[in-house]
């Protein structure tokens, strides 16, 4: 089999608000295409121009390729092969960053073909089937005032939720105070279910380590991002002094950012993003890692179905996969991108996909809809 082309399709809202925290506003798909007519589909979580831009770029020289460039008449069985020559072709302007993240998309979507040709979901290929199904914790951003935390909470808890983070927002940026009483509303709210509180890389070590313990009452299953995701030293300091999980790593684009998390930094979980961190191909490594040392390893996902779907499959392959990411946006590109998107089980858990590959159809009308340039047709 040969690679034929590859596509890299921007989706964007009508109107996008460039001071939300909120990925969901825009997303960049992406399509490999191959001889026998099989098309792999992956997505990249990025600056969806910019990683668009790595994808399509003509070659320099041998150090400075696009990836279209580096894996047209490529057989996609190569794909850890493939994932090598992705990293070395971009070396001038990538090794870590946006050229991380674009190769993600192309890495899912050559697992995608992978399964498809063989007939097997992908979790067969990362380490085998440990569950058909993944609890999974919603993941909302924090409002603004105690009595929207109430309604947001209530609401999820009555979804069906077992798990709730809510992140970003005020939280860190009004006062100490605030962020005390829109987390004890949100345990009030949550009741027994498990509760993740994300800052958003605003805090020192000092003020962290005061105010995780401020938090230590309510119980959090974890404390995510309180501080810059390179202040490796504080992190340390930080899970050294307190009772709760520290969690990070949504930002991290190589592997060994996560083995400098785990070993420098000391965190609880690290939370790599399956396309933002280069995709599956070095996620399954430092799973097993996570694995080796009891760190509980939880991806990121904030953006479409096509990104839950790799979660799932990552989740399910691994021998402590205790959680994965599940968004509430509203945004449309988040919820309606899959012709059939996740639905939430009784238990607070989502189905994998069995079928081949990632096991998930696009709808096509939906992706047409917020694509930003003609689509081909599949
Ligand atoms: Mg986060």
């Amino acid at each position: 089999m040969k690679i034929t082309d590859v596509e890299a399709i921007p989706l964007r809202l009508p109107y996008v608000d460039g001071d939300r925290c909120d990925g969901t506003q825009d997303a960049l798909i992406i399509r490999v295409h191959t001889d026998e007519g099989l098309v792999g589909l992956g997505e990249v979580d990025s600056s969806p121009t910019v990683a668009k831009a790595i994808i399509d770029a003509p070659p320099s020289h041998s150090l400075a390729r696009g990836l279209r460039d580096i894996l047209l008449g490529q057989d996609p069985f190569d794909v850890q092969m493939l994932w090598r020559k992705m990293v070395e072709g971009t070396i001038y302007f990538g090794r870590a960053g946006a050229a991380l993240q674009a190769i993600s998309g192309v890495d899912i979507a050559l697992w995608d073909i992978v399964g498809q040709a063989t007939g097997q979901p992908i979790h067969k290929f990362l380490g085998g089937s440990y569950r058909d199904r993944v609890r999974v914790y919603a993941s909302a951003i924090m409002p603004e005032t105690v009595k929207e935390v109430h309604e947001q909470v209530n609401y999820l808890a009555d979804e069906g939720y077992t798990a709730i983070k809510l992140g970003w927002g005020p939280l860190g940026r009004v006062s100490e105070n605030l962020d005390i009483e829109l987390v004890r509303a949100a345990r009030a709210a949550a009741g027994s279910n498990d509760l993740m509180i994300d800052i958003g890389l605003v805090w020192d070590a000092a003020q962290a380590t005061r105010m995780a313990r401020r938090f230590e009452e309510f119980n959090l299953f974890w404390l995510e991002e309180p501080l810059p995701p390179d202040d490796l030293a504080g992190y340390a300091k930080l899970a050294d002094s307190v009772d709760i999980r520290i969690a990070a790593g949504e930002q991290e684009t190589t592997y060994q950012g996560f083995i400098d998390l785990i070993e420098k930094g000391h965190v609880d979980v690290v939370q790599p993003d399956l396309a933002r961190a280069g995709g599956l191909t070095p996620a399954v490594r430092l799973a097993q890692y996570a694995y080796d040392h009891n760190i509980l390893c939880v991806p990121h996902a904030f953006s479409t179905g096509i990104l839950v779907a790799a979660s799932l499959h990552y989740v399910a392959s691994m021998p402590h996969g205790r959680l994965a990411e599940f968004t509430v946006s509203e945004s449309p590109i988040a919820r309606d991108l899959l012709a059939e998107p996740f639905q939430l089980e009784t238990d607070g858990t989502v189905r994998v996909p069995q079928t081949p590959g990632l096991g998930i159809k696009v709808n096509e009308e939906v992706l047409r809809r917020y694509a930003q340039v003609p689509v081909k047709e599949c």
